[in-house]
């Protein structure tokens, strides 16, 4: 638990579990374990400063470089240990992150390895087209139809090293009516096959017979014949399968690379003489948990790389073809950790109870008052027993407003003092952390009102239940005391993260009003950026990308602000100048605004429409 591990600095928040060695706790503040280890508090700091508000994402190009560069590092150490005779390549599946703020720097930082781009759509085949560097594979995957294999050999002509990979016969037949209208070259050809073996988890559907992709024995063999008929079996260079994303355990991996192993190796008995890949499709897993107990995966990238390679190797020699040419197509792996989420917590609910607003009466009902009395007199002593009392009090006194014995007066004095004697409990304890103390925290838990929005920024937590590592930015030299659960900003009450028991979130307990407190969310790098939604029309944050000098120093380049409010609801398709001159309307008709008023509203109302939608807190340091 967080709270409890929160003296050791290497293993707070599950930092040593997710963490990989890329963020460092370090005089009570995370570090970027790079370079000259700026914070991102520091990071935060200097952006507000500038006056960014509102939430931040920021992406790191130097952890999706490394990811890569380690995956090829240890396909070729496995190699080298299996003594494999095949290659190693990889393309990154643009459907995980298209955005350019993440795509180009990678193609930069890869260039001197085999590692291209991966499409599911025209417009990715597009982007792939335009940035994968000239030569490295790219790899198109998807349904498709006559335009977008028209565009394919396009890319072929251009000079691109493209292979399309056929869903279906279909696919097949339109690849054969486009080679005969547009001549060569020809793109290569993949088949994407239909494993015995199933896929996994929420993913299921992408392996498997029950599968929505790749073809069955029975059209491999078809295929081939097609093929053959047109004189086109020497484009056919590769077989795909993707059994499916964030696999936690290595077994249907190990399974399918049996099978799509044996499948090489009959087609290429048939006659497919230039067919030397098989691609591994996606699926390596990240560690999101922050517990030991929870996490979630099984395997390391060197066990992944040596059963992949030692797997080909075995079947290859009991089937006497050549090692084929591994290509794999992660992208969780790839881009899940190069970026970071930084929202400003807002509030703190139990904030609103302070002494002031308790309206006692003279005679208060004998409950109240004995919470009032508790209040007075609770110390470090009786903490315990002190709190105890008051929340069965408080169970009490609610039992009685429902039964119309206490009015509203009442309920609210009593709702304020049990959030005070909590408040001082926690106090009084603080260096005397119990089980029993816990226990009823996580009864009664903080509520923090956090600037973002989960439906735009954490979309797989809502869809699919997925769990983000988080953390809160400084104090990490305290201990967090207050069970947490997180609520965003939009108004739907989807968007909350409750606290849960299995995996408990502490956090600080702060003045929001006097001090900043940001919240982290990490590894938000995969598939968030585009599932993202505007519900309430809250878009993307403000976005920097931090790059690091050879010398370590960093920088914060191109920064972009999310988008404001006019371009949003143009986006939806609203005529902006029609909404400008409705207001502007209403402005000039309403009685109740002076003549001499009208310009100043208008100006403010415009100045509102040209920022963002998210909510502007107090910069501290102004
Ligand atoms: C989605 C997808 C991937 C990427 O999967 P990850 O789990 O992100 O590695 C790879 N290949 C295909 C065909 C895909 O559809």
């Amino acid at each position: 638990m967080p709270s409890t591990d929160s003296h050791d600095p290497k293993k707070i928040y599950g930092i040593h579990i997710w963490g990989e060695g890329n963020f460092v706790v370090e005089d009570g503040v995370v570090k970027i374990n790079h370079g000259c280890k700026p914070s991102l508090m520091e990071i935060t700091k200097r952006l507000r400063d500038e006056g960014y508000k509102g939430p931040l994402f920021l992406r790191f190009p130097h952890l999706s470089a490394q990811n890569v560069r380690n995956l090829f590092a240890h396909f070729e150490r496995a190699k080298r240990e299996f003594g494999y005779g095949g290659k190693f390549k990889a393309v990154f599946p643009l459907k995980v992150n298209q955005f350019p703020g993440f795509i180009i720097p990678l193609m930069e930082a890869t260039k001197e390895l085999e590692y291209g781009l991966e499409a599911g759509s025209k417009g990715e085949l597009i982007l792939a087209m335009a940035y994968t560097n000239l030569g490295k594979p790219i790899t198109v995957n998807g349904f498709k139809d006559q335009e977008l294999i028209s565009i394919g050999f396009l890319a072929a002509k251009m000079g691109h090293n493209i292979t399309l990979t056929i869903e279906g016969i279909n696919e097949l037949e339109l690849i054969i009516k486009e080679a005969k209208r547009f001549g060569t070259p020809v793109p290569k050809i993949g088949l994407r096959i239909r494993l015995h073996t199933g896929g996994i988890g929420i993913w299921a559907k992408s392996g498997g017979y029950s599968s929505k992709f790749g073809l069955t024995s029975t059209e491999l063999l078809e295929a081939m014949d097609l093929l053959k008929a047109h004189d086109l079996t020497d484009r056919l260079s590769m077989i795909h399968f993707h059994i499916g994303s964030q696999m936690n355990h290595i077994s249907p991996l190990k399974k399918a690379i049996r099978e799509a192993g044996n499948i090489y190796a009959e087609l290429r008995k048939l006659g497919a003489e230039n067919l030397h890949a098989i691609n591994i499709g996606g699926g390596l897993a990240v560690e999101y948990s922050q517990q030991e107990s929870q996490t979630s995966r099984n395997y390391t990238l060197e066990e992944f790389t040596n059963d992949v390679v030692f797997l080909l190797k075995e079947i290859s020699q009991a089937k006497g073809v050549r090692e084929p040419t591994i290509f794999t197509e992660s992208g969780r792996y790839v881009a899940a950790n190069h970026a970071v989420l930084v929202a400003p917590v807002l509030e703190l609910f139990s904030q609103e109870y302070s002494e002031k607003i308790l309206r006692l009466k003279e005679t208060n009902p004998p409950l109240v008052q004995e919470l009032y009395d508790l209040y007075r007199s609770i110390s470090t002593k009786n903490a315990r027993e002190y709190l105890h009392d008051a929340l069965d009090h408080m169970e009490s006194l609610l039992t009685l407003f429902d039964l119309g014995y206490i009015d509203l007066t009442d309920r609210a004095n009593t709702e304020t003092l049990v959030h005070l004697i909590i408040k001082k409990a926690l106090e009084l304890l603080r260096d005397k952390p119990s089980k029993e103390i816990k226990d009823i925290l996580d009864r009664v838990q903080e509520r923090y009102l956090v600037n973002f929005s989960l439906f735009q920024s954490l979309p797989d937590y809502w869809g699919l239940g997925q769990t983000f590592p988080l953390m809160p930015l400084d104090r990490l030299d305290q201990p967090p005391t207050r069970s947490a659960s997180l609520w965003d900003i939009t108004c739907d009450s989807d968007g909350e993260i409750a606290f849960n028991i299995d995996n408990p979130l502490y956090l600080h307990d702060v003045n929001v009003e006097k001090e900043e407190y940001f919240l982290g969310f990490f590894k938000v790098g995969a598939y968030q950026e585009i599932l993202g939604m505007r519900h309430n029309l809250f878009t993307h944050p403000t976005e920097a990308i931090v790059r690091f000098e050879e010398d370590g120093t960093y920088r914060i380049e191109k920064i972009l602000e999310a988008q404001n409010i006019l371009d949003v609801l143009e986006d939806i398709d609203y005529d902006t100048k029609e909404v400008e001159r409705r207001i502007r309307q209403l402005i000039e008709d309403s009685e109740k605004i002076e003549e001499d008023e009208r310009k100043e509203i208008l100006g403010k109302l415009y100045l509102y429409l040209s920022e963002n939608g998210y909510l502007r807190t107090i910069n501290f340091a102004e």
